[in-house]
C-alpha cells in the first residue's frame, strides 16, 4: 500500500505540472503534429484470442494501416509506433515512448473480448473511473499485460491489475488531459460506426495503465470482439481492418482540424503582435528565444522590452526585438540590448539575427557581442 501512495503522489506531481502548464500556455495544447499508434500486445502476449485468430496480430495489422493512412492524408503529421512486428512490449514502455517523443496524441489499438459470444460492437476508453463492471473486466483483461512483464511489481509500484481497490486509487487524479481525451474519443466512435460499420457502443471510461502512464490525450480502442464469431470474421478480414484504419485515421485528421482552429483562434487573441508581412524591404530583427510554448505579452520574460514581435515556425513561437534595415544595424540594437542590461544575459547569449523578407525569416545570422572582446 505504501508503494502505491507513493506511485499517487509521483502521479499527482505530474498531473499539477501539466495542470500549471496549460493555463500558461492555451496553444501548445491544442497543437497536433505527432501522434502515437500503439497495437496492443504482441510476442508472447497475445491478447485476446478467437477461434481462429489472436488479437496482436489485428491490433498490429490495424495500425500499420491506420499509420500509412494518416501519413499519406496528413504529410506533415508524424506517426510513431509502439511495435511495428509481433514483438513483445512491455505497457510502460509504450507510455515512454509516447512520453519521451512528446506525442499530442496516444490511440492504443485493441480488440474485445466477453463471456458471451453475443457481445459486438466497437467502443471506446479514455482514462477515468469504470461505472460498470463491465468496463472494469475490460481495463483488467488489458492491464493484465504487465503480469507478463518480469518485474511488474516494482514497475508499476505495486499496482495489482486484479484489485478492485487499485482501480479506485488508479482513479483518484483527474487528468488535465480527458477534455481533448473525450473530443478524440467522440470522433472516434462516430467514425467506427460511419466509416468501419460497426456497431458503437459509446465512449467509456476505466482505468487503464497504459493511458494512465501517458502524458498527452489518450483513447485506448477496442475495435470489436473477437469472442463473437460474426464479429471475429469480420475483424480477421483485411479489407474490414483497412475500414477501421481508416476510421483511425479520419478520426485524427478531423481532431487535428478542430483543434488548428482552436490554435488559430487562440494566436489572434493571445495580446501579442504577430509580425506582419513587410513587402518594401528586407528587415532585420533580433532573435532572443524561441518556444514550443506562446508566451502571452505580459509574461516576465518581456519585461522591460520593446517592440517585441514573434513568428511561428517549425513547430516554435520565434520571439524577437528590435528592427533594423541592415545587419549591422541590428547588431548595434543587440549590442546596445547588452550595455542598458534592458534584456537578461541569458536571453541574449545565444541571440541571432533574422533576416526577413515579405514577413518570414529567410536567414539567420548569429548575434555578435564586440562588446564582450
Ligand atoms: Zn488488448
Amino acid at each position: 500500500m505504501k508503494r502505491i501512495c507513493l506511485f499517487f503522489l509521483a502521479l499527482l506531481f505530474i498531473l499539477t505540472m501539466n495542470q500549471a502548464g496549460w493555463s500558461q500556455d492555451n496553444a501548445e495544447h491544442y497543437k497536433v503534429d505527432k501522434i502515437v499508434l500503439d497495437a496492443g500486445h504482441g510476442g508472447y502476449d497475445s491478447g485476446a484470442v478467437g477461434k481462429h485468430s489472436r488479437e496482436k496480430d489485428i491490433t498490429l495489422a490495424i495500425a500499420l494501416d491506420a499509420g500509412m493512412i494518416i501519413k499519406e492524408k496528413l504529410p506533415g503529421m508524424e506517426v510513431i509506433f509502439t511495435r511495428t512486428d509481433d514483438s513483445f512490449v512491455k505497457l510502460h514502455d509504450r507510455a515512454e515512448i509516447a512520453n519521451k517523443n512528446e506525442a499530442d496524441l496516444f490511440i492504443s489499438i485493441h480488440c474485445n473480448s466477453s463471456p458471451s459470444e453475443k457481445a459486438f460492437g466497437a467502443e471506446t476508453y479514455i482514462m477515468g473511473l469504470h461505472k460498470t463492471n463491465e468496463n472494469l473486466e475490460v481495463a483488467k483483461a488489458e492491464n493484465a499485460a504487465i503480469l507478463l512483464e518480469d518485474n511488474y511489481q516494482e514497475q508499476y509500484d505495486g499496482f495489482d491489475p486484479n484489485s478492485d481497490e487499485d482501480y479506485i486509487m488508479l482513479n483518484m487524479f483527474q487528468s488535465a488531459t480527458m477534455e481533448q481525451s473525450l473530443e478524440f474519443s467522440q470522433l472516434l466512435q462516430d467514425e467506427m460506426r460511419t466509416s468501419a460499420g460497426l456497431y458503437d457502443r459509446g465512449v467509456r471510461q476505466a482505468g487503464f495503465v497504459v493511458l494512465y502512464l501517458t502524458t498527452m490525450p489518450g483513447v485506448l480502442l477496442e475495435t470489436g470482439f473477437l469472442s463473437n464469431p460474426g464479429e471475429e470474421q469480420f475483424l480477421l478480414k483485411q479489407e474490414n481492418q483497412l475500414k477501421i484504419a481508416e476510421a483511425i485515421a479520419n478520426a485524427v485528421i478531423e481532431y487535428k482540424h478542430t483543434t488548428d482552429e482552436k490554435l488559430t483562434e487562440l494566436k489572434t487573441s493571445t495580446g501579442h503582435n504577430a509580425l506582419k508581412p513587410e513587402k518594401t524591404q528586407k528587415i532585420y530583427r533580433i532573435e532572443f528565444i524561441s518556444l514550443k510554448r506562446e508566451k502571452p505579452a505580459n509574461d516576465k520574460m518581456f519585461k522591460g522590452m520593446e517592440d517585441v514581435w514573434h513568428y511561428f515556425e517549425n513547430g516554435r513561437y520565434h520571439y524577437t526585438f528590435g528592427k533594423a534595415d541592415s545587419f549591422e544595424k541590428a547588431n548595434g540594437l543587440y549590442q546596445k540590448a547588452i550595455l542598458n542590461k534592458k534584456i537578461k544575459w541569458k536571453y541574449l547569449k545565444s541571440a541571432e539575427i533574422v533576416e526577413f523578407e515579405n514577413g518570414k525569416a529567410i536567414k539567420k545570422i548569429k548575434a555578435l557581442d564586440n562588446l564582450k572582446n
